[in-house]
């Protein structure tokens, strides 16, 4: 692991400028949104640069919302990373206020009124003997399958489910969660984005997990970090110290790529050498000025979700243990909910406890927003976790959009013909929406990272042909 530019940039004792002034000559670069893809950026930048962020604060969707005394993030934002770099990285940076626990993450069944834990497909255990029984057979079938050749590769989401896991785990849940947070058929995705996102348990943990109770196992729980002050914006705020200071309120409105000038929102015009953007393909696209008809077009194509936060306080200190709570079923608002008190007790007043619902919503399926709150605590009371004479305190209701990127099937060619013509222009772009992947923070850091090494090297390769 390369923790030296880490230690580089930590503990020089750096104070926040207007702007870092160049190490290397007067080349200039530009980030276009403090996230924290354009903050790691700036950390990792070895050259001038100078960072703009069209709201009051930096964080980006890692921002979080204070109000009566609660803290709520854009999304319950749950930290983890099997990046080596990106877990010392954000280790150091939040110090003190680093804290790791072990999860609470469980699936609401309400047609049989059951908890059982997540990930389904290794806890069946608790479940209805019937749809147990249908799950195993199920898997088993998929197993068969494979081994005797008679599963071809998988053409989309929906396919690679069924080869992956068989009928009856597709039926119950895959399929009908996949169709809540996503709001189109998995039919129509693709499944480059498993990776790490979808647990793949061996038949042998199936079993194990269909026989026994799961949630007694100790070491089971996989762990996560969260911040024990703040909420979630403590992870961008602890980069302020180590980058230039964000040049807040500035929303970029036009790019010319061929004079390499960006106009704001109050009328100025900065010129630069290289542009770092970590603003959402499509946004970046429209400010360009004179973007080829097939790149504009391939922007038009970008699929996404939105996602409304549901927030609220309730008078009752610990309404549960758990830290979230996964619905699938139709009939429940929301695909997730979550309970920050839980992540951290600071982020909730005493004798309370909070609530995010996360609903999703887009272009393909529209939502309706009246009367939030009261749905989630209607189904919150069908679980038991309310109990109908609770009362609510403080309400905050937002939309974040785009949330979710959606892996359509035209993704990887639309975002490989967006992505290689603005790297010709000088223009790299990066972070959860300007690669437009399903990006948490850590890969958005890294991306932030993998940009300033872009520039890095350009910047090296200019001195030394000028030297
Ligand atoms: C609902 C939800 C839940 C999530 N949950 C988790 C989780 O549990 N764990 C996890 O690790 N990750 C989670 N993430 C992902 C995480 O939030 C992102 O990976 C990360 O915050 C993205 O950082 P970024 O800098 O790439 O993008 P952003 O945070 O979007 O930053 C882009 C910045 O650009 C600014 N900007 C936009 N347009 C302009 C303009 N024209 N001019 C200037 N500035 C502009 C924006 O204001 C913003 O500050 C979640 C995301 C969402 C939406």
């Amino acid at each position: 692991m390369d923790t030296q530019a880490i230690n580089l940039k930590l503990d020089t004792d750096m104070t926040p400028n207007d702007s870092v002034e160049s190490q290397h000559g007067n080349t200039r670069t530009m980030i276009l949104g403090a996230g924290l893809a354009g903050l790691s950026a700036g950390l990792h930048l070895t050259s001038g640069y100078d960072l703009y962020e069209k709201e009051a604060r930096a964080g980006g969707c890692a921002k979080s919302i204070y109000t009566e005394g609660f803290a709520f993030d854009h999304g319950p934002h749950i930290l983890y990373s099997v990046d080596p770099y990106a877990t010392q990285l954000i280790k150091r940076l939040l110090n003190d206020n680093f804290h790791a626990q072990g999860r609470e993450a469980w699936i609401y069944h309400a047609s049989t009124d059951v908890f059982t834990k997540f990930p389904f497909q290794a806890n069946l255990h608790g479940l209805p003997v019937s749809i147990v029984k249908e799950c195993i057979m199920g898997v088993m079938e998929a197993i068969r399958k494979k081994e005797q050749g008679d599963a071809q590769a998988p053409k989309n989401y929906e396919e690679w489910i069924y080869q992956t896991f068989g009928e009856g785990i597709a039926k119950h849940l895959m399929i009908p969660y996949s169709e809540k947070i996503w709001t189109i058929s998995p039919k129509l995705m693709n499944y480059e984005w498993i990776g790490r996102r979808v647990p793949t348990p061996s038949l042998d943990q199936i079993l194990e997990g269909a026989l026994k109770d799961s949630s007694q196992l100790v070491g089971f729980n996989n762990e996560f970090w969260y911040p024990l002050d703040d909420g979630i914006e403590a992870l961008p705020k602890s980069f302020l110290p180590h980058v230039a200071k964000p040049k807040t309120q500035m929303r970029a409105t036009r790019i010319s790529h061929k004079k390499k000038v960006v106009e704001f929102s109050d009328g100025s015009r900065q010129n630069y050498d290289f542009l770092i953007s970590t603003l959402a393909l499509p946004t970046v696209v429209k400010l360009i000025e004179d973007a080829p008809s097939y790149v504009v077009q391939a922007a038009d194509e970008l699929e996404y979700n939105s996602i409304l936060c549901v927030n609220f306080g309730v008078n009752r200190e610990k309404i549960t243990n758990q830290h979230w709570l996964y619905f699938y079923e139709p009939d429940f608002y929301g695909h997730r909910v979550s309970f920050p008190m839980n992540l951290s007790p600071n982020t909730t007043p005493k004798g309370k406890s909070s609530v995010t619902c996360e609903v999703a919503y887009s272009k393909h399926r529209k939502l309706n927003r009246e009367n939030a709150v009261e749905r989630v605590v209607e189904d919150l009371i069908k679980t038991g976790i309310m109990n109908p004479d609770d009362t609510v305190c403080a309400e905050n209701v937002k939309g974040i959009t785009p949330a979710y990127i959606i892996y359509d099937l035209n993704h990887k060619k639309n975002t490989t013909i967006i992505r290689e013509w603005l790297q010709e222009q000088d223009i790299y772009s990066c972070g959860r929406f300007g690669e437009w992947e399903y990006y948490n923070m850590d890969h958005s850091i890294m991306s932030g990272k993998r940009a300033a090494e872009w520039v890095n090297a350009r910047v090296a390769a200019n001195n030394e042909w000028a030297s």
